[in-house]
């Protein structure tokens, strides 16, 4: 009994100190830190969690709720899909990112999800002119112009933003574009990083010229740090758990950064550098740096207005494409993040407060491992390029049915019919599609393939829910692909494993929030991540974002 009646006290938030109870309010906290890590699949943290420090990723696993079993619940599991939904609390169905690129009906082409010709790049000052450099993963985008005009919900920026009349300030930052566009929304700035001059840019959507605080923490150079110099290790081999698998056959040499330690970067007239820098714990680095100005710059956190930080770490999921998410390059990579966050938690804590920081940390997809790598487990994976497939397909259709050139594009994961030809062909678009599913579920490597309207036969699986998720009629195909687990359904390149499938692997990243007043806990119940902007939104009491579909998470709002 008196064991009952203790617990009875202390679970009675009458009996709180009254410091206590004034901490767990939402109106302390001056500024909100979104942290995203790219490709940060939902199990490493728990991989590496005996290499952190105490004040890195622990200060939120320890301390925060972390949320175990948290999954993106679309198909395609691309950046710029993962951060839409972060940043909306929308499925791609009502966000509209339904991949990284899409074929536009309208104009006949593959396009880039942020691509806006309306809206440049704004020259940094002291860079003009400066660098052609290849970004593998922009190679469809046209144009320089980015904006947010493709995002078709409103952000929890953006209602935090209209919550108090426009006072929020709302930044989103990243190594990459659209990791950045997205989070900061419709109303928000974004700045990344270009692989052409290593400088952190924006477009005239955001800014007709740059802040000061931008163009002074640009013309000291930062990204140029590395040149000449080579990536180590930042601890001795033994304390790896991976440190066997540097170099594997399977590994991909980006241009002579090579497969193993010490990865030497070239010097930028090669053309890769600035690629190298965000390939290695550099790019993370420079965001977490530019971040640090921003808070400067644009006082954030300084009154009691609300604002808005996003920050979004790419080297992770650059270390998984070019070296898998078992390299001894990964796990070097989430090492040197710990630090790094560290260091920005200290900073924060200083300039803001630890009383009014609440600290939310995700991932925009998770990561297969490669192919090889499986098979030496034991486990059957095809690698597939799927331009040659699309081809083959369209030979089978003609030999059968007579039309001509059918699939008109086959972007990973969506095969795009030529509708206006086959109906001139006087082909039948519900015959075509069904000879290109039963073509495709008899080839290895491919799981199963669904029309944008299911065949009424095809078996049950959780497949169809991410992938109805994932549909938007102007911008998804006709056709869904999903290889099978662990296969690779991408033309050779430059990139050795390639996450965006529905599989758990691509789906699976951690939640955690923390901040003051929070109770730690550690929650192994399924959630979304459609339910991060939907249980921020919650907190702040702003307007829902227009799409979400998440629910609050509770345990966030338990005080302890
Ligand atoms: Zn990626």
């Amino acid at each position: 009994m008196a064991h009952l009646f203790t617990c009875l006290m202390v679970a009675s938030p009458l009996l709180l100190p009254i410091g206590n109870a004034l901490a767990a309010d939402a109106s302390d906290i001056r500024l909100v830190v979104q942290i995203t890590v790219d490709g940060l699949r939902g199990d490493l943290l728990h991989r590496y969690g005996p290499s952190f420090g105490p004040d890195g990723f622990r200060r939120m696993t320890e301390n925060g709720v972390w949320y175990t079993d948290a999954h993106h619940m679309h198909a395609n599991t691309e950046t710029i899909v993962g951060h839409a939904t972060l940043a909306t609390g929308a499925h791609p169905s009502e966000h509209g990112m339904i991949g990284n690129s899409w074929f536009n009906r309208a104009d006949g082409r593959l396009g880039y999800n942020i691509e806006d010709p309306d809206y440049e790049l704004i020259p940094v000052p002291g860079f003009e002119g400066e660098g052609k450099q290849l970004d593998p993963t922009q190679a469809l985008a046209k144009t320089s112009g980015r904006s947010p005009a493709n995002l078709l919900a409103s952000t929890f920026g953006d209602e935090l933003f209209k919550s108090n009349n426009g006072r929020s300030k709302i930044i989103g930052i990243s190594g990459k574009d659209r990791s950045a566009v997205a989070m900061a929304g419709h109303v928000g700035k974004a700045f990344w990083m270009s692989v052409e001059t290593g400088a952190f840019q924006s477009s005239t959507y955001y800014y007709d010229e740059y802040p000061n605080w931008v163009t002074e923490w640009n013309s000291e150079r930062p990204a140029d740090v590395a040149i000449g110099t080579k990536w180590n290790l930042s601890a001795p081999i033994d304390s790896y758990l991976l440190a066997a698998n540097d170099d594997r056959p399977y590994e991909t040499d980006l241009k002579g950064f090579g497969r193993t330690f010490p990865h030497e970067f070239g010097a930028p007239a090669d053309g890769l550098y600035y690629t190298q820098a965000l390939v290695s714990p550099l790019g993370d680095k420079l965001t977490a740096s530019f971040g640090k100005a921003a808070v400067l710059g644009e006082e954030l956190g300084k009154d009691g207005i609300v604002d808005f930080l996003s920050l979004s770490f790419s080297g992770v999921d650059a270390t998984n494409h070019f070296f898998g998410p078992s390299s001894l390059e990964n796990e070097e990579m989430v090492r040197v993040l710990d630090r790094t966050l560290a260091d920005l938690f200290a900073f924060l804590d200083k300039e803001v407060g630890q009383d009014h920081l609440l600290f939310v940390l995700s991932a925009d997809h998770g990561m297969p491992e490669m192919s090889e790598y499986m098979a030496e487990h034991g486990h059957a994976s095809e690698r597939n390029g799927h331009t040659a497939l699309a081809d083959e397909l369209n030979d089978e259709i003609e030999a059968s049915l007579g039309v001509k050139g059918a699939i008109k594009a086959f972007f990973r994961p969506y095969i795009y019919l030529d509708h206006e030809g086959i109906t001139a062909a006087g082909g039948d678009q519900r015959t075509i599609e069904r000879l290109i599913v039963d073509s495709l579920a008899a080839r290895p490597g491919i799981s199963m393939a669904m029309p944008s309207v299911p065949f009424p036969e095809q078996r049950e699986s959780f497949l169809e829910g991410p992938i109805r998720k994932n549909y938007h009629p102007e911008r998804s195909g006709d056709i869904y692909v999903v290889q099978s687990p662990y296969s690779f359904l991408l033309d050779p390149g430059a990139i050795a494993v390639m996450h965006g499938s529905p599989w758990r692997y691509d789906t699976h990243v951690p939640i955690l929030f923390s901040g003051p007043g929070i109770e730690a806990a550690k929650v192994a119940r399924r959630v979304g991540t459609v339910d991060v902007a939907v249980t921020l939104s919650e907190f702040f009491g702003t307007t829902m974002p227009s799409g979400a579909s998440g629910s609050a998470l509770s345990e966030v709002f338990r005080r302890h």
